[in-house]
């Protein structure tokens, strides 16, 4: 059984608060490992730690910067298969779905590797006589980045490599459900050369977290998980006087209109509705059909639906893999059976495939005739199930949008170009997508959504992600009267 433990200052250490809790393969159901769960004790030392490291980290220059995250980034990319085992390990998420995590993380390593250019600043020469006024952006100091189960890797990569990048120091708190991929990321770290404590890694539950959010030298909080927790983390960090950014749950649609390519719709929702077993905060769990394309569009995603192959991750055939526990796929089902009982209609229902062996998997299900009363539309279900809801135009799809609690993403489907920029400014999410099931942002430009999706003024990573790492402090300096200098320069001076 293996053992998964912190690393602090450095250093890879095991539990001494005595607690841990269980790590599943889930295509087995095997407990594989105990995570430590961390102690108030064991997240002051990490604090300490980079509290310590920071007074050196805030002043190294920017050129060694730049080259430790070169060298953490070519670390990543040649262990990138190692990461995705271990995520495929302990998540269930299929190797490729591993990898792409893992390339996704790597463009946040590769913005923040042009962090020279980002930390530019800004100058004004003779804002008046003599006077120049500057802006620079400085590090807060101890940050800390608290994430969830379902991207172990990528989400911390969205956070500690922009915040290391702008001079501060970070603490992860990873999921304690598959802890062992972001401990690994943060082992490559400390081996491109970064100084000890530059990053620490707490494992931990609601206790390492409260500790976080109260600690008095910890300056900043992102976080990204639920909408109740995030909601919680936001306040707590706020009324404890730190800056906190924090990302929520997710109920995303995809419009789909008459004249849209069905295939390529169909194509879409399959991939953005079930990859990963539906675990995605992107994931696509409501496809609203306009007009009469319901049919045609629900028919089309059947088909493809039962050619999907589910199975363990570590299998190179397999297109969709287990849920992350036992409690997530009942919670699930459960889901399906309240949408029967409500009255929609189960045109594939997940719960008829069985599985051998003593893994976490729930087949694909696919509803229709869904309304909006139904708790299989109104909440986040975070598993393999997609709605589908009837509208009869664009505007009711629209205001389904606009009145739902959740804006992280977005999509529409349509090969008119009016219509799809339309769809841009009327959308009320913080991603949109056109033609795009899953539109996350490339790496430098930042990731974020609406509403309940999101607590904070800032989203994350790419350039808002240098701005909640960075405080900003603004220069005036007023020069000599040029006339009163001893050096003749020879022409005459420009005051
Ligand atoms: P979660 O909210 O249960 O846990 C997230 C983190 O919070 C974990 O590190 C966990 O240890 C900690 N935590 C859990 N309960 C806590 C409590 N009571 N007090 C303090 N800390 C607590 O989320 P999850 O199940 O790990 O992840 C899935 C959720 O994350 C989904 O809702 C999904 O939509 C969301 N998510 C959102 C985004 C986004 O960018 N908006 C990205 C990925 C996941």
């Amino acid at each position: 059984m293996q053992k998964i433990g912190h690393l602090i200052d450095g250093t890879l250490v095991e539990a001494t608060s005595g607690n841990t809790g269980p790590v599943y393969d889930p295509s087995t159901g095997v407990e594989t490992g105990r995570v430590a769960l961390a102690s108030v004790t064991e997240v002051d030392a990490a604090v300490t730690s980079a509290e310590t490291a920071f007074e050196e980290w805030g002043q190294t220059s920017l050129a060694r910067r730049t080259k430790l995250m070169i060298s953490f980034r070519n670390l990543v990319v040649a262990n990138a298969d190692e990461i995705a085992r271990r995520l495929t390990a302990e998540h269930g998420k299929v190797m490729d779905d591993a990898r792409g995590e893992v390339a996704r993380g790597i463009e946040n390593i590769e913005f923040a590797c042009g962090l020279t250019d980002a930390l530019k600043g800004a100058y004004s020469e003779q804002a008046s006589n003599g006077v120049d006024v500057h802006t620079v952006r400085q590090p807060l100091g101890v940050v800390a980045g608290i994430t969830p189960f379902n991207f172990p890797a990528m989400v911390p990569m969205w956070m500690f490599p922009n915040a290391v990048a702008c001079g501060n120091t970070f603490i992860l708190k990873p999921s304690e459900r598959d802890p062992s991929a972001p401990l690994y990321v943060a082992e490559l770290f400390q081996e491109a050369g970064f100084p000890a404590g530059v990053l620490n890694v707490v494992n931990g539950d609601k206790l390492a977290v409260d500790r976080l959010l109260e600690h008095p030298k910890v300056k900043a909080i992102s976080f990204v998980g639920s909408t109740p927790i995030a909601r919680y983390v936001y306040s707590t960090a706020t009324s404890h006087g730190k800056r906190a950014q924090a990302l929520g749950g997710a109920k995303n649609h995809m419009l789909v209109l008459p004249d849209a390519d069905i295939e390529m719709a169909a194509d879409a929702a399959v991939s953005a509705a079930y990859g990963s077993a539906g675990e995605r905060c992107m994931a696509i769990s409501v496809v609203v059909a306009v007009g009469d394309v319901g049919d045609r569009l629900v028919e089309a995603i059947k088909i493809r639906m039962e050619k999907l192959i589910i199975g363990s991750g570590t299998d190179p055939s397999s297109e969709m893999g287990p849920l992350i526990t036992a409690q997530a796929r009942d919670r699930v089902a459960g889901y399906i059976q309240a949408g029967f009982e409500a009255g929609c209609e189960l045109v594939v229902d997940g719960r008829d495939q069985r599985f051998e062996g003593g893994g976490f998997f729930l087949g694909v299900t696919l509803l229709d005739r869904v309304t909006t009363d139904m708790s299989v539309y109104t909440d986040e279900i975070f598993g393999p199930v997609l709605a589908v809801v009837r509208a009869d135009t664009y505007a009711d799809g629209v205001d389904m949008i606009r009145s739902n609690p959740y804006g992280n993403g977005a999509a529409i489907f349509t090969r008119d170009g009016g219509a799809a920029r339309q769809f841009q400014r009327d959308a009320d999410a913080g991603m949109v997508g056109v033609n795009v099931p899953i539109p996350v942002p490339v790496g430098y430009h930042s990731f974020g959504g609406w509403k309940d999706s999101a607590f904070g003024d800032t989203t994350m990573y790419g350039p808002e992600g240098l701005r909640f790492y960075t405080r900003p402090k603004v220069i005036t300096s007023r020069w000599p009267d040029p006339a009163t200098s001893s050096v003749d320069l020879g022409f005459p001076r420009n005051n």
